[in-house]
């Protein structure tokens, strides 16, 4: 069993654009309560993925009303902190660029928020949780005790993502930091513009600029908050 602070489990939600450092800081902070990490961004990649395995993307983009029937039977659980969609392990998979250029517009389409809404909420009924993506504080969990919205400079967020692709070993096929950027500039004005959840701050949510923050600093800046809430 791991460590537990405090007497009483909460909901942490974070959220905040692309690259802002969420899932960094979800990850390690959720390590360090003893708490459950929830990637709801690896969720909307899934399914988003599935679309494209199944040569349905152009007709979605025809006409998205037939998306209930495509995500019907799909199933996404997480084990670890790997996910799998309908069995197989997809956690590389959804990481690539053909998914992430696609995203945007399938967490766009109500059917789908709907949906993984739905089952972000079952996840997280027991408390005890880090769940990061753009409408946890906002509309999956709106009660959740702390709730957090990062933000960092774009170019300093194309950086990031570089330097992690370029670790992965992507060699030549690497965007440039410059691609990286205008990719991100448009998936947050995808986020921020749709009618359905859109990328947005709770009024309540405690807002952290990562731009010129270690990751230590941020995971540091977040713990103190919850051990403030839930006591040592
Ligand atoms: O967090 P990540 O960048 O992996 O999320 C991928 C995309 O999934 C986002 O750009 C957004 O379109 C969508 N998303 C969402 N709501 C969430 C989490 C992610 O719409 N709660």
């Amino acid at each position: 069993m791991e460590r537990r602070i405090g007497r009483k489990l909460i909901i942490i939600a974070i959220d905040g654009p692309a690259a802002s450092g969420k899932s960094t800081t979800a990850r390690i902070l959720a390590g360090r309560l003893g708490y459950t990490y929830i990637d709801t961004g690896a969720m909307y990649r899934s399914v988003t993925l599935g679309v494209i395995k199944a040569g349905l993307l152009d007709e979605l983009h025809r006409d998205s009303s037939k998306v209930s029937g495509v995500i019907q039977d799909m199933t996404i659980e997480f084990r670890g902190d790997r996910v799998f969609l309908d069995g197989e392990d997809v956690s590389e998979a959804i990481r690539e660029n053909s998914v992430s250029r696609e995203v945007s517009f399938i967490s766009s389409l109500k059917p789908v928020r709907d949906r993984l809404r739905e089952l972000q909420q079952q996840m997280g009924s027991s408390k005890g949780v880090v769940m990061d993506g753009r409408d946890i504080g906002t509309v999956v969990f709106p009660e959740a005790e702390l709730k957090i919205f990062l933000v960092a400079d774009p170019r300093e967020r194309a950086r990031r993502r570089h330097a992690e692709l370029s670790l992965k070993g992507g060699g030549d096929g690497v965007p440039t930091v410059e691609e990286l950027e205008e990719e991100i500039r448009k998936r947050d004005r995808d986020d921020e513009e749709r009618t359905h959840a859109p990328l947005k701050r709770h009024p309540d949510a405690v807002m952290v600029d990562t731009s010129t923050m270690t990751i230590e600093e941020q995971v540091g800046y977040v713990y103190d908050l919850v051990v403030k809430i839930v006591g040592e």
